[in-house]
């Protein structure tokens, strides 16, 4: 499956923001977000930020959410299409849906320190899900499923590294056993409850026009 292979950094110094794409270095003096405050590329130290027309603002925000997720565009698309076609509101469906996807909760639950790291260890056969061990990083987990780490995993340097920073007890919807290496989905979060700083409207609007 196709994927982005370039710096991850330059990710975030595009949307002048920090995505939180490489675990611990993002909240380290190393983050390039901190010690590089210009958009990348060749002339990017010289350029300022320009006034953005509305498309422009819709564009960054779509672009956001996706690149925090670490989704391609057309998977993307094809997000925001079955949140359309759900009765609610479509924003809060599609960052929802983002939410509930396997490497998204393998990394809520602390098991990685990015979302990255946690779509290889599902990608690698590291995870279980009520039993049965699941590999497809967009696997759309439902409230009461149980995730946890395969016994012969557990020892991973990774993982416990990553619980270190100890991020699954921070969410009300999630139930963490760390000493187990096992969560569980309790409910879906509301929109409000998912850390997540967009404004998904705008990117309704974008897919829209
Ligand atoms: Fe973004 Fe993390 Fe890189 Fe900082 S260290 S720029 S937050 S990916």
């Amino acid at each position: 499956m196709a994927r982005y292979r370039d710096a991850n950094c330059k990710l975030c110094r595009r949307e002048g923001e920090k995505l939180f794409l490489k675990g611990t270095r993002c909240y380290s003096q190393k983050c390039a977000i901190d010690r590089r405050q210009y958009v990348p590329g060749q002339h990017g130290g010289q350029r300022m930020r320009r006034k953005i027309s509305a498309y422009g603002l819709q564009l960054r925000e779509k672009q956001k959410v996706r690149r925090t997720y670490g989704v391609l565009e057309r998977q993307f698309h094809n997000y925001f299409k079955k949140a359309d076609a759900k009765t609610g509101i479509t924003g809060a469906n599609l960052i929802q849906s983002l939410e509930r996807r396997l490497d998204n909760l393998v990394y809520r639950f602390g098991f990685a320190p990015s979302r990255k790291a946690a779509r290889q260890l599902v990608r690698h056969r590291h995870i279980v899900v009520d039993g049965g061990i699941v590999d497809i990083p967009s696997y759309q987990l439902n409230p009461g499923q149980i995730v946890r780490v395969k016994e012969k995993s557990k020892k991973l340097d990774i993982i416990h590294s990553a619980l270190k920073m100890g991020r699954g007890e921070e969410y009300g919807w999630l139930r963490l056993n760390k000493a187990a290496l096992e969560g569980e989905l309790v409910e879906i979060p509301g929109r409000a409850d998912i850390p997540l700083t967009a404004n998904e409207q705008l990117i309704v609007e974008l897919y829209s026009k």
